[in-house]
Parts: structure tokens; sequence; C-alpha cells
């Protein structure tokens, strides 16, 4: 299996480059040549199978350049760290089955990916004999997650700058309190994106990221994509053993990452199996415009209870554009072109095929409160307010004939103010979060600039 770029402008590359590479050199994202399949027989094989077994025959189907027994190993490490003996178990509240991706240590699903690939640098770093200095700026709940798959790893430093005062206090411990040799927690006297331009200049630097063997960890590295189909495929089969044969999905989505793996799991499945992705907005709609009118164009991003998905440019959307087009990387860089030129892509022409997979909401804040409260009452089930984004998508296209299973993406306990608006109180802190503040910190404050960031890179990168 070789990897191409959405731009088509390098040689293909294997599995392992293209999780090395990151961004392609081109600018574009990197797929598979081909979409692999299975048939139904397959299918029936994986029957019944625990998540790591399946997790390895699946990702197995993407990665020819690693022994099967290294993938064994990698998977067993990677989800060893997860508190359920399912890893993403599913749960059947009122109308909708829940899959629950929040079992891992951060307590969000960003842990099903980057302990994937945290564990995957290390096996790929240590066949080439190097080092790696990732360095990446979070919101909150990315850098985490970041944080516990990189933790610990002798041929890793990781830098990760958030900004001072403005994220939550639990997202803060649970980022500082991993204290780690290899663990560099800034906190920015500035903003998220502050921080995100700040990265960009920094890699931008071409002899700075070459020098100090620079990585990123953003969601549009092939791995974590990849990670991420085996979870449908897993709660897909869940149902099937309860008797049914087709199911949709409803995905809360900011930078369209999860939601394609749902795609690319709904094209390697036999036709049908997977009927319908819902796609889940907050009142930051792009892709729900998107989808419901093949409008792709950037508003202003406005801060909501889930500011997980507060995004304008989704991305991992160039990959779906990519199909989109035909598979036609001439047609792409045009479309890319325009986009950064005009803020706008008009793809209005082409609905009837986005049709075929997708179907939109955008989520309001009051309305997603409402599901948070509702489920509560009802149902006795809590859920985060990204959760509840894609729940509340869900009910306007539940068909009584075919279950829903709705991503639940977050624990609630980790967005505890919002949970109180809607009910009244904070959830309850689970182990891996109470006690936080007893535990020892680590971390630096410094401006949002980016020589002296580069500076204090310089005193604690690995050589
Ligand atoms: C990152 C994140 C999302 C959005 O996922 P994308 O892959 O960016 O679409 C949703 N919910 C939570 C809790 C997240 O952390």
């Amino acid at each position: 299996m070789r990897y191409i770029s959405t731009r088509g402008g390098i040689t293909p590359v294997s599995f392992s480059d293209a999780v090395m590479m990151g961004l392609a050199d081109d600018g574009g994202l990197l797929l598979p040549e081909k979409i692999p399949t299975v048939d139904m027989d397959k299918v029936r094989s994986w029957h019944n199978l625990p998540f790591q077994y399946l997790a390895v025959d699946i990702l197995s189907l993407f990665i020819d350049d690693l022994p099967r027994q290294v993938l064994e190993d990698l998977v067993e490490r990677s989800y060893s760290s997860f508190r359920h003996p399912q890893v993403t178990p599913i749960t059947h509240q009122g109308e909708v089955y829940i899959l629950e991706l929040f079992h891992g240590p951060t307590l969000a699903f960003k842990d099903v990916a980057l302990q994937f690939l945290g564990n995957l640098f290390e096996i790929l770093l240590d066949q080439r004999s190097t080092y790696m200095n990732i360095l990446g700026a979070t919101s909150g709940d990315t850098g985490s997650a970041a944080i516990h798959g990189a933790r610990g790893k002798d041929r890793i430093n990781i830098f990760i700058l958030h900004p001072d005062g403005r994220v939550s206090p639990i997202q803060k411990l649970q980022m500082t309190t991993v204290t780690d040799p290899n663990v560099f927690n800034i906190a920015i006297r500035g903003t998220f994106d502050d921080g995100q331009a700040i990265v960009k200049e920094v890699f931008n630097d071409l002899g700075f990221k070459e020098k100090h063997h620079l990585g990123a960890i953003n969601s549009i590295n092939w791995a974590r994509v990849l990670a991420q189909v085996v979870y449908y495929v897993y709660s897909w089969l869940k149902l099937r053993s309860r008797g049914f044969d087709t199911v949709d999905f409803s995905v809360p989505t900011g930078n369209f990452g999860d939601i394609f793996a749902g795609y690319i799991a709904k094209r390697l499945l036999p036709e049908g199996l997977i009927n319908r992705l819902v796609l889940a907005t907050n009142t930051n709609d792009i892709l729900a415009r998107f989808v419901g009118k093949g409008d792709y164009s950037k508003g202003q991003v406005s801060a909501t209870f889930s500011p997980s998905m507060d995004i304008q440019v989704a991305s991992n959307f160039e990959r779906y554009l990519y199909y989109l087009r035909n598979e036609d990387p001439a047609q792409v860089v045009k479309d890319m072109d325009t986009f950064s030129a005009t803020g706008g892509l008009d793809l209005s022409s082409l609905h009837d095929f986005i049709a075929k997979d997708f179907v939109s909401r955008s989520v309001s804040e009051e309305e997603t409160l409402e599901t948070i409260r509702d489920f509560h009452d009802r149902h006795d089930y809590l859920m985060d307010p990204h959760t509840a984004v894609g729940v509340h998508a869900a009910q306007s296209f539940v068909d009584p004939e075919r279950p829903m299973i709705c991503l639940a993406t977050a624990h609630p306990a980790k967005f505890g103010e919002a949970v109180k608006k809607a009910i009244g109180r904070e959830p309850e802190l689970p182990p891996a979060l109470a006690g936080l503040e007893d535990k020892e910190s680590r971390c630096d404050t410094l401006d949002a600039d980016t020589e002296q960031i580069k500076a204090y890179m310089r005193e604690h990168v690995l050589s």
C-alpha cells in the first residue's frame, strides 16, 4: 500500500514515510493510493473479535511495511491505557446508541489516535535511529492527549503551547501534571490563535525545522485518521450481532478528521452497511453548510460550549475534497487556491454526490444544553457538550428501522461548567481527574513571541 498526496506532487510513499511526513511535501494531505475493501466473508470473520484483534486486522489492510507482530504489540500497548475492557464500548440510551470514545488517559476521543501515534512514532524513530521534537499549540484537548501519547518516550521531546489563563483549570492540570523529563508545557501570554501562528512560523523556518527534527501532531497525520476507522467498524459489528444489518453514525465535527475516518470505514465495508453519516456542528457551521448546500465558505469563529469544534477551516476537508473531485489532484489544487484567495468554495453542483454519504445539522447553544438536560432527566445519562451536539443532530435523522450510533467524544467531567449550566450541578470527577490539584506540576510561562519560543526550544530540544 502506497500513499499519495491530494495535490499529486509527490512520488507515492510507504505508510511509514507517510506518517513521518505528516503534511505531504507538496502541501497536500496523504491518502492511500486505493481505499481497501473487504467482502462479507471477511466481515463475518470479524464477528465477536475483541477491539485489539479487530484493530490489527483493519490496520494491516493499510500498513504493509511493519511486521504483524510489531503491529500487534503496538496496538496492545496503545490501548492498554484505556480504562474499559472494550476500549470503545457502546450503550443504548433512548432512541440512539452512544459509542463512548472517552475511556483513554485524558478522557477524550483524541486518545484513541494519539496513544497509537505516540507509540508508532517511537517504533519508526527506533528503526531509523533518530529522534523527534514535537511542537504543537492547543486550546485544551489535543495538547493533553498528545502529551499523554508522547510522555516517557526516549526518542521524543514534546513542546505544547497553551494560552495562559484561557484553558479550563482541569485541562491545564491534565497537561502540567505530566512531569516526565521529555514533556515541556509552555503557557503563552496570548490567545490560542497566537499559539497556532507561532507554531506555523517555527515550522516555516525550514533551517530550524530540519536542524531540530521537528514533528507535528495535528490531525492531518494519516495515522490519526486510520486509528479512528477501527471504532466505526467495531461498533457496527456490535450492532450486527444484535441483528441489525445497517447503521447510521452521528459525529460531532470540527476538523473533519473523525467523520472522515467514518467515510473511510463506509467505503471499506461492503456497500450499504454504513448507511449515512450525520455531520453535526455547533454554531460554527461551515461544514454543515457544505453538506447541506455545497457552500464551503469561512465565517467568524465564535466561542461555544463545545470549544474543540470552534473552527472555521477544517484541516482534513481536503481529503474528502479529493474524492469529491473524482480523485483529480489538479482540481484539488485549483479549489484550494480559490479557497485561500476568496475564503470560499461553491460546490453546490456536487450536492448529490455529497448527499449519498452525508447529512448535516448545525446545533445551537441552547439545543446543546437542552440535550444534556433531556438525556440526564429521561435516561439518567450524562453527556458532554460535544457529544450533545452530535446527539441533537442525530435526533433529526433517526430512522426507526436502523440504529443511530452517536459518537461520544469527551467525558462530561471535562466540560463541567457547561454541564452545570444544563443540569444545575457539576459532574462527579472520575478518578483520572480527581486529585490533580495535589499533584506536582511543571509549566513555563513565556511571551507570545516566536523568537522567545525558539530560544526556549534550543535549550530543551533532543539532539
Ligand atoms: C477534537 C474534538 C472533536 C472534533 O473532532 P474532529 O476530528 O476535529 O472533527 C469533537 N469533540 C471533542 C471532544 C474533540 O476533542
